[in-house]
């Protein structure tokens, strides 16, 4: 029996599987993940802000021995956001917008040559 080689051929074919998936997944499954990824960093850059909030204010109070963390989550502050645009233009990749009436920003379907809200006119090809 070489169960031992039966397991780690299984947990090979696992990892594999699960990049297969991965490249499989639908759209809608991916950009369900990407939102995931985005709202935990959304959570930490709170944490951080709020952390941040709270030394900085020590500082103030006169507690110099902050400044290292202070500037450390500031550093990966900042980096969980430019994470999150990032993100979200691969979420918006996934998603391209609807096109949407310029004046009264109604969603159209994507072949609408007039609002049918207000009627204005839709300039084709003209997005952003
Ligand atoms: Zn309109």
């Amino acid at each position: 029996m070489d169960f031992l080689k039966k397991v780690s051929e299984g947990a090979k074919s696992l990892g594999e599987g699960a990049k297969t998936i991965g490249k499989k997944s639908s759209d809608l499954v991916e950009s369900t993940k990407l939102k995931f990824e985005i709202s935990k960093r959304e959570k930490e850059v709170e944490n951080n802000i709020s952390a941040l909030g709270n030394l900085v204010y020590l500082q103030f109070k006169g507690e110099k021995e902050h400044e290292e963390e202070i500037q450390r989550l500031l550093n990966t502050t900042k980096e969980l956001e430019e994470e999150i645009a990032s993100l979200e233009d691969q979420v918006e990749k996934l998603n391209p917008k609807p096109p949407a009436c310029p004046k009264c920003n109604t969603e159209l379907p994507p072949a609408a040559k007039f609002c049918m809200n207000c009627g204005e006119k839709i300039a084709e090809e003209e997005q952003n």
